[in-house]
């Protein structure tokens, strides 16, 4: 077909006269369709004045990037995946799931007003953590709780309102970082606090804190080694020890616990980790941890203790930049009431029910799945059940896993770690991407976080989409 330039290619209203763009019309609206018609168009005439043999003018051909490109703007950035990877709480994955009490909570509060900072008894204006306070307290022995957008933002109001432009000291075997943006010696300088290391990487005694103590020293505080654990010669001082040369110094005592959870995790099977209750008991006057780790709830940071230290951070004027919104503190409150049932909490929360799970159980999902998937893969890739560890995550127990199940896969074909990558991302290129995990050339599935009838259905009916890479010999 002969092209004769610029001059060939439609109008903008032709091209939205088209049945395709019509329809597009229909489903998103003239307005996009409008603006993508004239950016492809205008593209398009680019094109031609430069190199007019490889633009393509067909009506039809215009109509069809049009809609290929409202699609993908329209399609949803943030969408559900399967979570195979054998991390419960993973961060990048969103890490803890809402119990269904917290998700009507939230609902809740999102589509109609709320209480949130309105004292319904009284005259006098409202606080909102006041919402969550006596659950807080209730269940961790504090006097008194505050809660902001995370874990991150409480460590750092803690130092901005208790030790700005003082010292406060910490361990060398505690000076973590949490993935990446979170360092305790950045948050410090942030915080405008001096960090006074004290001790080695392995080893830090009391006589260290102790000499560490001077005028300019506002705290000592101990962050929990979250996803690290330091073995074999080392010494670190208890924490009722750290609290008494804190208490007679008059100094309080942070512990920023990082997951910390409201229960005894031993009662369930699992291994212990310590809690905010625990903490407190040993003398720490503030305790910081996370609302979406172990606790199984929203993205929150939490801050309980002592009532006047709690007084002085409330007043923080960051108070009200680190603030949690109404959606979440709904959710919040919820979840904790569902800690006041222990006995329940494991089929409540998803988090508990995730990680009690046991291996014989998660086996039987994968016996389930085995013959679906063999079936999906075509010979592209072998399917075995196989036993595998799934992990905590989120820094919680960071050398303790858990007896898992799954399915591994192998690609056939020569390059096995080229061809397990391939195959990894055809199971993230399905409409709900499935993530699991490369372990020594396989793509391992672990079925822990595969919960349930539904999931498991939705699971094995969109295997027909799959799209294998080319077999390889
Ligand atoms: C996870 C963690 C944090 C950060 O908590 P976020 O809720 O992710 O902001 C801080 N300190 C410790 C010890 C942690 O484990």
């Amino acid at each position: 077909m002969k092209r004769d330039g610029p001059a060939s290619l439609p109008s903008v209203d032709r091209l939205l006269n088209l049945p395709r763009c019509v329809r597009l019309a229909e489903r998103h609206g003239r307005a996009v369709l409008l603006d993508t018609a004239r950016a492809v168009l205008a593209e398009r005439r680019a094109l031609l004045e430069t190199s007019p043999e490889a633009a393509q003018a067909d009506p039809e051909a215009l109509a069809a990037e049009c809609e290929a490109r409202i699609e993908a703007l329209m399609r949803p950035s943030l969408r559900p995946v399967f979570n195979l990877s054998g991390t419960v709480l993973h961060t990048n994955l969103g890490r803890a799931l809402y119990p269904q009490a917290a998700i009507e909570a939230a609902a809740q509060a999102m589509s109609r007003p709320v209480n949130l900072e309105y004292d319904l008894d009284g005259a006098t204006r409202g606080e909102r953590d006041a919402h969550v306070e006596a659950w807080l307290t209730r269940l961790t022995g504090a006097q008194a709780a505050v809660v902001v957008n995370n874990n991150a933002a409480a460590v750092y109001l803690v130092l901005n309102s208790l030790a700005r432009r003082r010292e406060v000291i910490v361990s060398r075997g505690e000076l973590v970082e949490i993935g990446g943006s979170f360092r305790i010696p950045d948050i410090m300088a942030s915080a405008g606090c001096r960090l006074r290391e004290v001790g080695t990487t392995n080893r830090t005694h009391a006589h260290d804190y102790a000499d560490a103590l001077g005028d300019g020293t506002a705290a000592i505080m101990k962050v929990h080694a979250s996803n690290y654990a330091i073995q074999g010669f080392t010494t670190a001082v208890a924490e009722s020890e750290l609290a008494a040369i804190a208490e007679q110094r008059g100094i309080p005592l942070l512990n920023d616990l990082g997951s910390g959870t409201l229960v005894n995790l031993e009662d369930y099977g699992l291994p212990h980790e310590p809690t905010p209750r625990e903490a407190l008991a040993q003398g720490a006057d503030i305790v910081t941890f996370s609302g979406d780790k172990l606790l199984g709830g929203p993205q929150c940071g939490l801050i309980v203790g002592r009532k006047d230290l709690i007084a002085k951070i409330r007043k923080n004027p960051m108070k009200r930049a680190l603030r949690l919104d109404k959606v979440r503190l709904a959710a919040l409150e919820a979840v904790l009431r569902l800690y006041g049932d222990p006995a329940r909490l494991a089929a409540e929360l998803p988090t508990l029910r995730l990680l009690t799970r046991t291996r014989t159980e998660i086996r039987a999902v994968a016996e389930r799945l085995l013959a679906p998937l063999a079936r999906a893969l075509d010979g592209h890739a072998q399917a075995r059940i196989a036993e595998c560890t799934s992990q905590i995550g989120s820094g919680a127990l960071p050398v303790d896993s858990l007896p898992s199940a799954g399915i591994a896969l192998q690609a056939q074909g020569k390059r096995r770690g080229g061809a397990a990558d391939a195959l990894a991302q055809a199971f993230r290129a399905l409409p709900v991407p499935v993530i699991g995990r490369l372990h020594e050339g396989e793509l391992v599935l672990d079925l822990r976080c595969l919960d349930g009838e539904r999931d498991e259905r939705a699971f094995v009916e969109q295997l027909a989409r799959l799209e294998l890479p080319p077999r390889r010999t």
